[in-house]
């Protein structure tokens, strides 16, 4: 049977999401920012939860991860590159590692950028890609601990993933980071259109996400930096793709 999520908000503007397996009954949490919504997601759905993924160490991903073991004796599985900044780990892993999560396989990818050892988990026959704070709907996540090179190449992974994957991110931004896009590519259509989705589900209190690799990387210009328009826009024809998306990101930091 095919895969089925829960999504829903925790503190402010963080997202949880369960992945669960009908078949084996296995449910993932993909991070953990506080405890009481997943333990109502839980609730509502039924599931019983068997393990939590951890994308990044930062406490908004990994406060609800003891409390919420300690309840259900899941499985904590966490980037290996930061597990030592995390708590009450069972497993960690890395670029390339597989993961079982019932009858799915899910795949690592090392992303780093937003935090050094940041990790996504990418489940190929499901189509589903977990992607913490390092994409978001038209957005990305704030370079704190990399540079904008490695922001850059971690990106250019999850972009070359299937078009028709969809993605789960960290944090509800999707309205500010369409304003913020709007400054840099006025006239780009796809963006246009996801603004007007955008719009109507905001309008429906509904979330933003899940969005798929391929109409995001029509829209969002930190997954377009190599694009001409993109870089004769912000005044950087020729320059190295890196150096483009440093700019819109600095160019957002201070929006
Ligand atoms: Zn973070």
């Amino acid at each position: 049977m095919a895969a089925e999520t829960y999504l829903f908000p925790c503190l402010k503007d963080n997202f949880g999401v369960l992945l669960h397996d009908p078949d084996s009954g296995a449910t993932a949490a993909i991070d953990a920012p506080e405890a009481a919504p997943v333990e109502a997601a839980l609730q509502k759905t039924g599931w019983r939860l068997t393990d939590i993924l951890v994308t990044h160490h930062h406490a908004d991903h990994t406060a609800g991860v003891g409390p919420l073991k300690e309840r259900h004796k899941c499985r904590v599985v966490a980037p290996r590159n930061e597990a030592a900044r995390i708590a009450h780990v069972d497993e960690t892993v890395g670029e390339g590692d597989t993961l079982r999560l019932g009858s799915f396989e899910g795949r690592v990818i090392d992303t780093p950028g937003h935090t050094l050892g940041h990790i996504s988990y990418f489940f190929p026959a499901a189509k589903l890609a977990f992607v913490g704070d390092t994409l978001f709907s038209i957005g990305c996540g704030r370079v704190i601990e990399g540079n904008p090179q490695m922001m850059w190449h971690s990106l250019l992974k999850l972009r070359g993933l299937p078009d028709d994957t969809q993605f789960y991110c960290g944090h509800e931004y999707t309205d500010a980071n369409i304003r913020f896009a709007k400054t840099i590519e006025p006239n780009n259509k796809a963006l246009a259109a996801r603004a007007a989705e955008v719009a109507k589900l905001t309008a429906a209190h509904k979330f933003t996400i899940p969005a798929t690799i391929g109409a995001e990387k029509a829209a969002n210009p930190f997954l377009r930096a190599d694009n001409a328009e993109l870089a004769k826009a912000v005044g950087l024809i020729g320059s190295p793709a890196w150096q483009v998306f440093a700019e819109i990101r600095e160019r957002k930091n201070r929006f």
